[in-house]
């Protein structure tokens, strides 16, 4: 106990709302980044469906039977949508674990102060 505040539950909530939210969101964005840079090539997606449609002789979608020059070719597909929206939750995580770890400190100044 260090001016009234425990030392042990101040680190353990730091730990808990503040490290772990920060360490998996970081997380997520280095693996989302890497994924997104990996695929940046751009592997070509049936714009109606998503199926990997490379090396394909005919426009047309194995998978729906669409035709790729009415509905497209999509950079990536669904992978690239995922690795963005991982690094937007990532990128969240960070946000609010920087929060509950300036709420956790803040609870405990205002505690520390009350017991004076
Ligand atoms: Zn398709």
């Amino acid at each position: 106990m260090i001016m009234g505040v425990n030392i042990g539950a101040f680190v353990f909530y730091m730990l808990v709302f503040c490290v772990l939210p920060i360490t998996f969101g970081v997380r997520r964005v280095v693996g989302g980044k890497r994924k997104l840079k990996a695929n940046a090539g751009g592997e070509g997606r049936c714009g109606q469906c998503g199926y990997l449609v490379v090396g394909l002789t005919k426009m047309m979608c194995p998978e729906c039977g669409r035709d790729l020059r009415e509905v497209g070719i999509l950079p990536g597909g669904n992978d690239r949508k995922q690795c963005e929206r991982s690094i937007r939750v990532g990128r969240w995580m960070i946000r609010i674990g920087v929060l509950l770890g300036l709420l956790v400190i803040y609870a405990v100044i205002a505690a520390s102060l009350q017991r004076v």
